[in-house]
């Protein structure tokens, strides 16, 4: 393949949720893969609902997810591309104006409906006459512009549904160009996907359709079609549809949680592939797990508890390099041999705070048996610690007071770390050190 270009365009309407992160991953993913380009595109032609808070919010979330684009463009200043696009089509004929309102269209869908027809647009708009259509302007009226779509299938090979067809024959032309002469959607996609040479439209299933009519306006436009692909949508583990009314699926509702964003990107996109889903520890390494065409058909559930226990398991073998920076943020110095003692143990990853003053003190000891707590201090081997002085002390312990299993270990990790659970003693023990382990089975604070 050559170098692919994908883009993600997301309306600045609202923040990321889990489901909308889908196609911005599919494509990040499948751009790594196969040593490609990123695009972000701001879609951002609807001025009322657009804001730049919510743009920016969108890059921030993608960032938590690892998603650095190549490129960022916004619709919003590219305007005058579309009008010359708008101006070709309609110099071919394929754009043409249309004076109904809402309330005409719709008493004529209704009549539609009621005598068993589809209700699809009639092009009576197509039969205005020259005169007809100055009435109009002279009482004020503004057109609406409608793309002529040719009735005939069109077919592709979908990157995720394999061979695909929609026929445009049981279709409305689609409206490009409202009356106030903003634009839909529909059109400035197509004239941004051709400027910049996207190669590859990986998007959700609801655009299916608009697939089709788009095919035929990249067609108009004497452009060739990039592959498009369309992955499942994502619902609630209850079958509903996410909306962006929900916070806590926000991505950012979801990182103040402390979920890991790498669990996420997982969980979202090999979520109802015939793939397990198992954590990774790069994105990388995730680019290499996701395949398009292994995406099933069927909407994917989201379940919050699945993204929980992934996200521990997820952070369980994470290398220190991928958590330093927020290892800092908590005041824990990224030091490999705390990590790997305490990892294991962290559903969150702000719990190694704990483990942190555990290790470096003070907390408060719990002696159950001080005889025991003296006896254990006395047999304590040497300094320097390493990873065989915890086997070799506890043998020691045992021996001498005849202590096995939890009654040997529970009285030990309650002086040490003043719980009753927590990572293996073999690890935090040469962390601890032998002057903190000493006062603290003297039942002193360190
Ligand atoms: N702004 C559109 C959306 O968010 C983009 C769809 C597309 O990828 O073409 O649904």
């Amino acid at each position: 393949m050559t170098s692919p270009l994908v883009r993600f365009a997301p309306s600045p309407t609202g923040y990321l949720h889990i489901g909308n992160a889908r196609p911005a991953l599919f494509n990040w993913l499948f751009a790594r893969r196969h040593g490609g380009r990123f695009l972000l595109r701001y879609d951002d032609t609807d001025i009322a609902r657009s804001k730049v808070e919510y743009a920016d919010a969108i890059a921030e979330d993608l960032g938590w997810l690892g998603i650095e684009p190549d490129q960022v463009i916004k619709q919003s200043e590219r305007l005058a591309i579309y009008d010359a696009a708008a101006d070709r089509l309609r110099g071919a004929g394929r754009l043409y104006a249309c004076y109904e309102t809402a309330d005409e269209l719709d008493r004529r869908r209704k009549r539609q409906l009621a005598r068993g027809l589809p209700p699809i647009y009639d092009r009576a708009a197509l039969k205005l006459t020259d005169e007809q259509k100055a009435a109009f302007a002279a009482e004020g009226r503004k057109p609406h512009w409608r793309f002529l779509l040719e009735p005939r299938e069109v077919a592709w090979d979908d990157l995720v549904r394999g061979p695909s067809h929609v026929d445009c024959a049981s279709l409305s032309d689609p409206v490009l160009v409202r009356e106030d002469g903003s634009y839909l959607y529909t059109l400035p996609s197509v004239v941004d996907d051709i400027e910049t040479g996207v190669t590859h439209v990986i998007r959700g299933e609801d655009h299916v359709t608009n697939t089709a009519v788009q095919a035929q306006i990249f067609e108009a436009l004497g452009a060739s079609l990039p592959t498009f692909g369309h992955h499942n949508l994502l619902t609630t583990a209850s079958g509903e549809g996410l909306s962006k009314r929900l916070g806590h699926l926000s991505l950012r509702g979801l990182r103040e949680t402390g979920v890991e964003a790498l669990a996420v990107a997982t969980l979202a996109t090999l979520v109802g592939t015939s793939d397990a889903v198992r954590p990774v520890a790069s994105l990388d390494e995730l680019a290499g797990l996701v395949e398009l065409d292994h995406v099933s058909r069927a909407p994917a559930k989201f379940d919050e508890h699945e993204l929980e226990t992934l996200s521990a398991r997820t952070l369980h073998q994470l290398p220190l390099a991928a958590v330093e920076h927020r290892l800092n943020a908590l005041g824990i110095a990224a030091e490999e041999a705390f990590w790997q003692a305490v990892r294991g143990n962290l559903a969150k990853l702000d719990e190694a705070a704990q483990w942190w003053r555990v290790v470096h003190g003070p907390i408060e000891p719990v002696i159950a048996d001080r005889d025991f707590a003296v006896k254990a201090a006395g047999l304590l081997p040497a300094a320097p610690f390493d990873a065989t002085t915890w086997k070799n002390w506890t043998q020691a312990v045992s021996a001498a007071t005849g202590a096995r299993g939890k009654a040997l270990f529970m009285p030990l990790r309650q002086a040490l770390t003043g719980l009753d659970h927590g990572p293996e003693l073999a690890a935090l023990l040469p962390l601890i050190g032998r002057e903190k382990t000493l006062k603290r089975l003297a039942g002193g604070s360190a």
